[in-house]
């Protein structure tokens, strides 16, 4: 029999590498915190309709990449691509329209059926935060900015530039998709087959295609900012002087636009030079139609994901673990009573190694492969006193300290 092998494009987090994986999330949980954005969770699986009516049925993500199936009882689900959807989901079956502005921030696994490479798998994991109900550009910057300092508390936003540009509303979009449908119809014979297909239904996303071809075509394309209303003008002109009056820099970029269709007026990313091809670490954008279009009331939102792989690749370690000590029970009596000292010291927030088996000499070796701090020698002697001989293990110093005082004399 064969062994059982991993699935393409999904990794597993070991040990040595989950506290760089930790390190993340906790950057993430702190700066949102100090924005007042609350943490929640949605299932990894809704009904394949919740994506499928959001995203578009023109995306990457609905056009090749749901993992979707009918489950035992009939019903098409999906597992979830991206957080947003199921959020704005649960925002409505919740009945949280009387909560708004919803500030909230999650994190979780994603799965897109993507050809794997390094900073790209088909289970990968996101960081979330997500606004509904602020229709005022000031939200925009928030979120920017909540996105700019979980990058900097991870030592990378130095390393990002954020782009941005706006993509209008329907007004603006609807005078600039005829022109570009023009525009590519005169072309039709270089796109390629996906961007064909979406020529009619969302021609906006083929800038946002990776095909040689079709980029190539995309420099001499008219251009969204052309054609922005002057509302939508005044709109992005609040983000950009929010955004300075922060002191984040940015670079507009007219070429930017979503992989997903449901963006309205501000996209942005944070993108890196670090990484190769996989440059966005951190990318969202205002979604004012979604709520709307998953048959809530019409809500406004804002919001971005960034892949914890990705931050991983760039941010450094974080600071390592507090170092346990290790309990030496010497002889039966010993051994019985570390059981209940063990699990005082941990009670009271030590960390402490005690081997299952071993004498004096094996349960030193794993204290020291355990990085342990202290050794707390216990046997027959030290027993009858009530004491125990603690040894510092980096300067091999040895006292004796009464059972009593341990946790004390430990904590230090
Ligand atoms: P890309 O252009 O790299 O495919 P995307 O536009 O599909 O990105 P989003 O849907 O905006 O990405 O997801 C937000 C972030 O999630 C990305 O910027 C990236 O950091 C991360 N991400 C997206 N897809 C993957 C993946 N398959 N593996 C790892 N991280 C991913
Ligand atoms: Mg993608």
């Amino acid at each position: 029999m064969t062994s059982l092998q991993p699935i393409r494009g999904t990794h597993d987090i070991l040990p040595d590498e989950y506290p760089r994986f930790a390190h993340v999330v906790e950057a993430a949980r702190a700066v949102t915190r100090l924005y007042g954005y609350r943490e929640m969770a949605t299932p990894v699986f809704e009904t394949t309709e919740v994506f499928a009516r959001t995203s578009g049925e023109t995306s990457d993500v609905v056009m090749k990449q749901m993992y979707s199936f009918v489950d035992r009882g009939g019903d098409p689900l999906t597992l979830r691509p991206e957080y947003t959807a199921g959020i704005c989901r649960a925002f409505i079956t919740n009945g949280q329209q009387q909560n708004v502005p919803f500030k909230v921030f999650a994190w979780g696994p994603m799965f897109r059926y993507e050809r794997p490479q390094k900073g790209r798998y088909r289970q990968f994991y996101q960081l979330d935060i997500e606004v509904i109900g602020s229709p005022e550009p000031g939200a925009d910057v928030e979120v920017i900015a909540v996105g700019a300092d979980i990058l900097d508390r991870l030592g990378v936003l130095k390393d990002c530039v954020l782009e941005l540009n706006s993509l209008g509303d329907s007004e603006s979009r609807a005078a600039h998709r005829k022109v570009l449908i023009d525009y590519f119809k005169a072309h039709e014979a270089r796109l390629s087959e996906d961007s064909k297909s979406r020529l009619e239904r969302n021609p906006l996303r083929i800038f946002d295609s990776k095909d040689e071809g079709d980029r190539a075509l995309l420099p001499n394309a008219p251009l969204l900012k052309e054609y922005l209303t002057s509302s939508a003008q005044g709109f992005f002109a609040g983000v950009l002087r929010g955004l300075d009056d922060m002191g984040i820099a940015y670079r507009v970029n007219p070429h930017l636009v979503r992989g997903l269709d449901y963006y309205t007026h501000t996209a942005f990313e944070f993108v890196t030079t670090n990484l190769g091809a996989q440059g966005t670490v951190l990318a969202g954008g205002r979604y004012d139609g979604l709520i709307e279009q998953l048959g809530g009331p019409p809500t406004p939102g804002i919001g971005w994901a960034a892949g914890i792989e990705r931050l991983m690749m760039l941010a450094g370690a974080p600071e390592s673990a507090p170092r346990p000590v290790a309990l030496v029970p010497l002889g039966e009596a010993a051994e019985r009573k570390a059981l209940s000292l063990a699990r005082d010291l941990r009670r009271r927030g030590i960390a402490v190694e005690l081997d299952y088996k071993g004498n004096m000499k094996r349960r030193l070796q794993r204290a020291n492969k355990a990085g342990a701090r202290a050794a707390v020698i216990l046997g027959d002697n030290e027993l009858a006193k009530g004491v125990a001989a603690v040894k510092d293990l980096d300067k091999g110093e040895q006292k004796e300290v009464a059972l009593a005082a341990l946790a004390e004399a430990l904590s230090g």
